[in-house]
């Protein structure tokens, strides 16, 4: 113990953890433990849980260099996603950064209900799907990783966010099945994708009137364009749903990602349109997080 119990060099992995945790917390960091074991294990090419069995070994120059950068721009408020560049999603990992929003676990809840609602395989036909405003390309790339009978195509407004989606296609060797295509909301596809078995989005969702609302972490790091959605979070979907109902197949289902306040509003924007089977579905936390409807 005598080892860890004052700070300062020799730096050992404790000693260093626990530095970086007061250091993290007072720079407003809400979960500092976590992100500086995380950092530090990238930093030392380590597994979190090695980190615990090797307490006292010292750290060099070139990994205390290493590290003290990255805490550097954690401390900044930079999201341990970007720094790291990459993060787990669902069954796959996707690379990350400035130009899309980071793929969350809120977002598994879509994906698990796609896979529970997309017809069975069927050796005569490819299954077709839309992923509506893509980002990394986390859902898309997730679905057509689970499921090898499925097309995928994949839409962003930006360029440059659809830019590190086929980055991420290619690394997952998935670009034989994805397409991507980029424009706004559903003028982005191509005839040939107007007759869609399943139609998926996490669009911005967020209210112009929420901003402050945000984490720090979020707001100022996070793409805006990929958060706010007019004043109430719900411009997209306004424009989204009854757009929808041009480009699925009779029967196929529509799976939007809400935010927890929005069910009652979401619901009602796809009565009015004309959907039928409307449910929302809670996330791992019982809060609602996706509306799922079926076009007549
Ligand atoms: N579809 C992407 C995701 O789920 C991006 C969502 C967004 O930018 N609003 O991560």
């Amino acid at each position: 113990m005598s080892s860890s119990e004052t700070l300062g060099p020799p730096w050992t992995i404790l000693k260093i953890l626990r530095w970086t945790t007061d250091f993290l917390g007072e720079r407003g960091c809400d979960s500092p433990r976590v992100d500086a074991e995380i950092l530090l294990g990238h930093a030392l090419d380590l597994p979190r849980i090695q980190l615990y069995a090797q307490f006292d070994r010292p750290l060099i120059e070139s990994e205390l260099s290493a590290y003290r950068q990255m805490i550097k721009r954690r401390a900044a408020g930079e999201p341990v996603a970007y720094i790291l560049g990459e993060r787990g999603f669902w069954n796959i990992t996707l690379k990350t950064d400035a130009r899309a929003l980071i793929p969350r676990p809120d977002t598994e809840t879509l994906v698990e209900a796609a896979l529970k609602l997309l017809p069975a395989p069927d050796a005569d036909q490819e299954l077709r799907l839309a992923d509506i405003g893509t980002g990394t390309g986390a859902i898309a790339l997730a679905l057509a990783a689970e499921r090898p009978d499925l097309r995928v195509a994949a839409t962003d407004i930006s360029a440059e966010t659809l830019g590190l989606a086929k980055e991420n296609a290619e690394l997952l060797d998935l670009s034989d099945r994805v397409s991507f295509f980029q424009g706004d909301l559903l003028q982005a596809l191509p005839a040939d994708w107007h007759a869609l078995d399943m139609l998926v989005s996490n669009p911005p969702y967020i209210g112009e009137s929420e901003r402050e609302e945000l984490m720090r972490d979020v707001r100022d790091f996070e793409p805006a364009a990929a958060l706010f959605s007019g004043e109430d979070g719900l411009d997209i979907l306004r424009r989204l749903i009854p757009a929808s109902l041009d480009v699925l197949k009779p029967g196929a289902y529509l799976l939007l990602e809400i935010g927890y306040r929005q069910g009652a509003a979401v619901t009602g924007l796809l009565e009015d349109a004309g959907f039928k089977d409307i449910d929302i579905l809670p996330d791992l936390g019982g809060r609602d997080r996706v509306a799922r409807a079926r076009r007549p």
